[in-house]
């Protein structure tokens, strides 16, 4: 039998890479930890989830202020931000954090770290800094960098990614978003409440084009309302500099162009795979434009390599990454050949309110040809929301032909919170009527997923057959008041 010096070899050390070290390390395999950069936590940690979460906090806090009006306090005038203060803020929020991903914690595990660029060999070794590294068995977590679309002028400008993002020295005046997903709708409603004048331009006619258009245009109602501007159905025709600025200029689909000016340019226009020098192609390891190739127990073309997070290509989400790397433990250490499912990886877009979604959503529904129907719930009737200052949105809740819940929207306040309770009903394949039946605390926002599931119930139970079942077992009278509620 060949001889390999590690059982298991990671390259990658974000959410994904970092699951797997853990997890294998703990059950006793001898682990390589292979990281390009000079510290772990990868994207979320460094230039995603923690900054962008962090940044938006801040947001709302100042948007609060702005508009302590609103909550019966007095107006007062607020001085402008200092964007060196929050970016220190964000820096000190990945800080602790970092603490969770350090060098020293994987080894104390029992992992080994290295740091650099590794690049395959053959099969089951790699180069790394003049040394070789050889293992059985690999996994391949290096993650996803921003797309950046070939757009006459764009090369020869500078502009904004979310890795250059959170460290600005100052708070631009004007911004420009490319591009409608969840990475550019979440920052350029942060921005806009921090102070920047923020226009979003999107190709298609729809923001957040997973959503359902019904959730998706009322996030943009909101930021609309804030003072985002949108330009949908835009081609973005070119891009230069100009006195200063970032000129765009767009073509609308019916052939209008227009040209638009910002200090600064943010491209936030989807991922690509991080495979550059990885020497994929001489060791029989296939992928495409989206991502590695891999079957549905993440095995690449090469079997005993695998893949997991945003370089598969499919669900690039932190949690979806973590899930990941849990799949190829199973596979790779445990032996358990075990598949991915995806039909209730939830996720979350953190706009305020924010938009959080689980299994089918209408598009989703339709596409695969399921005769659903469709549940509302509004946060307008729900007390608590009423209290926080936060009534805008609805849950839908979207059921099969068998009546059993497939999925379900949030479009609220706390809706990735609110969304735990079903991804607990989902994957328990817990009845609508327990939820339904289950008493929630007074007054909560999670009140709005037991009044959704009794939406589908209170037609049944207040039906005309009951009424009269009720009247002739028990003789009961009937209405008391002529006025009827329409
Ligand atoms: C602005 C922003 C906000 C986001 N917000 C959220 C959110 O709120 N919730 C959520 O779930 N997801 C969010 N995401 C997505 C999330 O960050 C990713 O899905 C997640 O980081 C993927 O984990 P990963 O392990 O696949 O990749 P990463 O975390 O990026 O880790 C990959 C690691 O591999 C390293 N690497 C790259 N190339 C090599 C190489 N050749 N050799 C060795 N190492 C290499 C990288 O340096 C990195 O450390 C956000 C992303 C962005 C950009």
């Amino acid at each position: 039998m060949a001889f390999y010096e590690f059982d298991i070899g990671v390259l990658g050390g974000g959410a994904a890479g970092l699951t797997v070290t853990s997890g294998a390390a703990q059950l006793g395999a001898k682990t390589l930890l292979i990281e390009k950069e000079p510290v772990l936590g990868g994207d979320c940690l460094h230039y995603g989830c923690v900054p962008s979460k962090t940044l938006i906090r801040t947001a709302q806090v100042y948007h609060g202020m702005k508009n302590a009006a609103q909550w019966g306090l007095p107006g007062c005038e607020v001085p402008a931000v200092e964007y060196s203060d929050v970016a220190r803020r964000i820096q000190s929020v990945i800080g602790s954090i970092q603490k969770h991903d350090s060098e020293e914690r994987f080894c104390s595990l029992g992992a080994r770290v290295e740091f650099g660029m590794p690049s395959f060999v053959d099969e089951h070794t790699v180069k790394l800094k003049g040394r070789t590294f050889s293992a059985r068995k690999w996994v391949i977590a290096t993650g996803s960098s921003p797309s950046i679309p070939p757009t006459e002028g764009l090369d020869g400008i500078s502009y904004l990614t979310n890795k250059n993002l959170f460290s600005l020295d100052h708070l631009p005046r004007s911004m420009i978003v490319l591009g409608a997903g969840p990475i550019a709708v979440e920052m350029a409603q942060a921005f806009s409440r921090l102070g920047t004048q923020v226009a979003l331009i999107q190709r298609s006619g729809q923001i957040l084009s997973r959503e359902d258009k019904d959730m998706a245009d009322l996030v943009m109602k909101v930021l609309s309302s804030e003072g985002v501007s949108f330009h949908l159905n835009a081609a973005v025709m070119s891009i230069r500099e100009a006195g200063g600025n970032k000129e765009v200029v767009i073509q609308t689909r019916e052939g209008a162009r227009e040209t638009l000016n910002a200090e600064v340019l943010l491209v936030a226009m989807g991922r690509t795979a991080n495979l550059t020098g990885l020497g994929l192609e001489g060791v029989g390891v296939e992928f495409d434009n989206k991502g590695l190739t891999v079957d549905n127990r993440l095995r690449t073309t090469q079997k005993h390599i695998y893949a997991a997070g945003d370089v598969t290509g499919t669900y690039q989400f932190t949690h979806a990454a973590g899930y990941e790397g849990g799949i190829v433990i199973s596979n790779a250490i445990f032996h358990l050949p075990r598949k991915v499912d995806y039909t209730y990886l939830p996720w979350c877009t953190y706009t305020d309110p924010e938009l959080a979604s689980i299994g089918m959503n209408e598009k989703a529904a339709g596409k695969a040809g399921i005769d659903y129907t469709v549940w509302v719930e509004e946060f307008k009737d729900n007390d608590r929301s009423l209290a926080e200052g936060a009534g805008t949105g609805k849950i839908k809740m979207i059921l099969n032909e068998k009546e059993k819940p497939i999925g379900i929207q949030i479009l609220g306040p706390q809706a990735g919170e609110l969304l735990s309770e079903w991804v607990a009903v989902l994957n328990g394949n817990v009845k609508l009527s327990t939820l339904a039946a289950a008493v929630h605390p007074y007054p909560t926002l999670g009140e709005i997923n037991k009044r959704v599931a009794g939406t589908f119930f209170s037609p049944k139970i207040f039906s005309d057959t009951i009424k009269k079942s009720l009247k002739f077992f028990f003789n009961l009278k009937g209405r008391a008041c002529k006025a009827r509620l329409e």
